[in-house]
């Protein structure tokens, strides 16, 4: 059992120190559709959800959580994916803020790292917001590839153990730090290692990008049926790709497991893992087509016949982290408003309409497994 973690605070919700297993999600619906929003952080909460998170990516996102915030009751935690700067205008509405460090290098690039980490610990300080240092396999500090070639998995500890650092250095210890990746085997290696070499931060426990059910459910409690017992996990979230009036089922499958967890109810489900993997993002304000997720149910039907295959299909809804996102997968499929563009790797096979891309992606399929 490691060593409990410290407490940190999120408005009234305690995170940390063995206080109960928050479960956590993230809306799925644009930012700027105020009523949309709101109606899926009160779905999010009437489920159970302790914190609800928004994303934004630009002013007018900024604008609109403010007004999400004054219509619900819920702790809100704000994504500032690539664009940091917005923190300091949505701070005072929020609860938490989640930054990515994979995202930091994006805007203002004369300014140091830890320039813009110490300017993000003090709005946060100023503004009573928890933080969560959110690294994500998909996008690691381009520094920390680099000097960890061909190891993913040690340099998204370092990266998450370099912040820590930063954020020790400038006295603010409300925070929570993320390790994620869509491979529930290294969620278990990089989650164990940073709670052996940090014992006292919290830990928000996810697999990015499990994707659909049931395969969603079973990645995620692989990870988590190993650190859970372990004590290692503050918070959690399930990451599933649902149709948006569904999404509450997040919460509910996070319940669910930590309820088995903690009555002793593992899964066995051997062989899993072993053939095909689909992998789809949980989609966020970022969709811009909500044919994303009947196309990756599509997928999944289309490609049963080739489940024994040890190959990985990425399904992302989103232009901006779709084309990274797909690069390290057999085939990639990243959804644009109209057109979903088909990768082998990181080679770009062409872009097509949404009713047009699935006898491409067989003809592909069909051509890596010698068919
Ligand atoms: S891939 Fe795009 S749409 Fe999907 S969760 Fe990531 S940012 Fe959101």
């Amino acid at each position: 059992m490691t060593p409990l973690s410290r407490k940190i605070r999120v408005r009234d919700l305690i995170i940390g120190g063995g206080a109960p297993i928050p479960v956590q999600s993230m809306c799925a619906t644009r930012t700027r559709d105020i009523d949309a929003t709101v109606a899926q952080v009160n779905a999010l909460e009437k489920a159970g959800a302790g914190l609800v998170r928004v994303a934004i990516d630009n002013a007018t996102d900024a604008e609109a959580l403010k007004e999400v915030r004054r219509q619900t009751k819920a702790r809100l935690v704000v994504d500032l994916q690539e664009n940091y700067p917005l923190a300091e205008a949505i701070a005072p509405h929020v609860d938490k803020i989640r930054y990515n460090p994979g995202h930091l290098h994006h805007l203002e690039k004369d300014t140091p790292i830890e320039k813009k980490v110490e300017r993000l610990a003090a709005i946060a300080k100023v503004n009573g917001n928890a933080i969560r240092v959110g690294v994500n396999c998909g996008s690691i500090a381009p520094q920390f590839l680099e000097k960890f070639p061909g190891d993913q998995t040690r340099a998204i500890v370092e990266s998450a153990l370099f912040h820590c650092d930063l954020l020790d250095g400038f006295h603010f210890t409300e925070y929570v730090v993320s390790l994620k990746d869509s491979d529930p085997e290294k969620v278990v290696a990089c989650n164990r290692e940073f709670a052996k070499r940090r014992p006292d931060v919290p830990i928000h426990l996810g697999v990015t990008e499990a994707g659909l059910l049931p395969d969603g459910v079973i990645k995620t409690r692989l990870a988590f049926e190993k650190l859970i017992p372990l004590g290692i996990g503050d918070t959690i979230r399930v990451s599933l790709t649902l149709p948006n009036p569904e999404k509450y089922r997040e919460i509910e499958w996070g319940r669910k497991i930590l309820e088995d967890i903690a009555e002793g109810r593992f899964i066995s489900a051997p062989g899993f893992g072993k053939g095909l993997n689909i992998i789809s993002c949980p989609s966020c304000s970022r969709v811009e087509n909500g044919d994303f997720v009947r196309l990756a149910e599509e997928v999944k039907r289309m490609t049963v016949y080739a489940k024994e295959k040890k190959l990985t299909i990425a399904i992302m809804g989103c232009r901006v982290n779709g084309p990274g996102e797909t690069d390290d997968a057999d085939l990639g499929l990243w959804c644009g408003p109209s057109t979903v563009t088909l990768k082998r790797k990181s080679h770009a096979v062409g872009s097509y309409r949404y009713n047009e891309v699935l006898p491409v992606l067989k003809k592909n399929l069909d051509q890596l497994i010698g068919c």
